[in-house]
């Protein structure tokens, strides 16, 4: 971007104080990383981003935000943009450079799935246009916005992920960015804590058409019922993907080994493959799969595109032990659709020798919790480890429910500070071609765990 500071005045209804004549070409909240060009933007998320600027100014940045409500301190000789909210001021600017600079947007949301898809999009999209994704994980009302604000002139796509912790962030966001294209990757119980229902969240999840544009397309999961309810009496054109074979673009022929995917659809003669094992992972091409078939990316540059995806933050990771196995680790984000599917992809994978599985705690499931882990016995049952060893208070939950069900699974339960314990536990049985799974919420840090079993 590159605006000057009065045009950015206007944009953002502020007031202009000691202006200056060099152009302004990004942004930044963080004064250290102020320089020449950087215009600081005040934002208060615990700390008040006020007490940072005199840094920013010490680092060279040419001008700064300031809140209308922090009278005291301001700078009499230094460029700086008096608005009423510095955060709204912020969004107004990303929404202005995005109308100027026009390029279609597709924003990706769902519950789970949401930066493989978007990853998977922008590598199909990549293939015949100037794509712009989402870097990492910033998905929220600042990520959104920077993401925005960080496109070169020419972008003709972006890809850009939107989460949701609370009911309507995703009226918000969709309203900032305008898409053409809506994704919604599935719904699960991620953020249940505030939303109470799944249903909720469906409700939640749908909100991304209210800034999608009058001629834009909904593309969603169409095996969630929640969806096809909600899908139904639109005005918008809808697109739906997914493993049944309701789906207007569905897989078939799936095949999977520890590292990859494989699948054929119902409409177009290609096999894919992708580079990231489980049924969901597939769902997930399919998802991307739509949208490239609506920006006419032909199917052998998207084959190549999704064989070739880089994931941003591949979560789901092999790794080999120091027990001269292998462990399937997933300990940063962890809720029960994602067990589910990391459970299913886990058994289906070939068994070289025994398979243990250790789950730990899922974190902001709110008063639904305890149901939600005992509703897990089932699958790690189905899923038929050697053993389980479950962590954290919330898993007792599924100890009793397997305990119940009267199967032959052997489960050892372990709280947090007996990790010690756990890790001597797993160390001294596990054996060579053991496969073991690790997954938790990261707030149970079972890193420490990957780390035992890897130096
Ligand atoms: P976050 O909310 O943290 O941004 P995300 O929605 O971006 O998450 P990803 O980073 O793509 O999701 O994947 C995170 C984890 O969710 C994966 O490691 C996997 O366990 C699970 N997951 C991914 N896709 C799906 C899906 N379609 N259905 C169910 N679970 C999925
Ligand atoms: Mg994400």
């Amino acid at each position: 971007m590159k605006y000057s500071l009065a045009t950015i005045a206007q944009l953002v209804d502020g007031e202009l104080l000691n202006s200056t004549s060099e152009p302004i070409t990004e942004i930044t909240f963080d004064g250290r990383t102020a320089k020449p060009g950087s215009l600081f933007i005040p934002i208060t998320w615990g700390n008040d981003g006020h007490n940072f600027i005199q840094g920013a100014i010490d680092n060279g940045a040419s001008a700064t935000l300031w809140a209308a409500d922090h009278v005291e301190n301001q700078p009499s000789d230094f460029p700086i943009i008096i608005v009423q909210d510095t955060l709204k001021a912020f969004q107004q600017l990303a929404q202005a450079y995005l109308k100027e600079i026009g390029p279609k947007v597709i924003a990706v949301s769902g519950s789970n799935g949401k930066t493989t898809t978007k990853d998977f999009i922008a590598t199909i999209a990549s293939t015949m246009y100037r794509t712009v994704k989402t870097p990492k994980n910033l998905n929220n009302e600042l990520g959104v916005p920077l993401t925005i604000l960080s496109m070169p002139a020419d972008t003709e796509v972006l890809v850009i992920e939107l989460g949701m912790d609370h009911p309507h962030d995703l009226d918000s966001l969709s309203k900032l960015v305008t898409p053409d294209i809506a994704v919604l990757t599935m719904i699960g119980e991620a953020h249940i804590e505030f939303f109470k229902t799944r249903a909720r969240i469906a409700d939640g999840k749908m909100e991304i058409i209210n800034g999608l544009k009058s001629n834009g397309v909904l593309v969603y999961n169409g095996d969630e019922p929640l969806l096809i309810e909600r899908a139904a009496n639109l005005t918008f054109q809808t697109k739906t993907f997914g493993l049944s074979t309701d789906n207007q673009l569905f897989a078939s022929q799936i095949t999977l080994t520890d590292q990859k995917a494989n699948f054929t659809t119902n409409q177009m003669k290609e096999a894919f493959q992708i580079p990231l094992t489980g049924n969901y992972n597939v769902s997930n091409a399919l998802a991307a799969i739509s949208v490239g078939q609506l920006l006419k990316v032909p199917a052998n540059l998207m084959k190549t595109a999704l064989q070739g995806t880089i994931i941003t933050e591949n979560r789901t990771e092999w790794i080999a032990g120091n027990f001269g196995g292998q462990i399937l680790s997933d300990v940063y984000n962890s809720n029960p659709t994602a067990v589910r599917e990391v459970l299913k992809s886990f058994s289906a994978i070939k068994k070289l020798n025994r398979k243990f599985v250790v789950l730990g705690d899922m974190l902001e499931l709110g008063t639904a919790g305890p149901e939600l882990h005992a509703s897990l016995a089932t699958d790690v049952i189905d899923a038929k480890p050697d053993a389980i060893f479950l962590v954290g208070p919330l898993m007792q939950n599924l100890a009793d429910k397997i305990a119940n069900q009267d199967s032959q699974l052997t489960v050892h339960s372990f709280l947090e500070p007996e990790i010690d314990t756990l890790i001597k536990t797993l160390q001294a049985q596990l054996q060579t071609n053991d496969q073991i799974l690790i997954k938790a919420s990261h707030g149970l840090h079972l890193e420490r765990i990957v780390q035992a079993l890897t130096k």
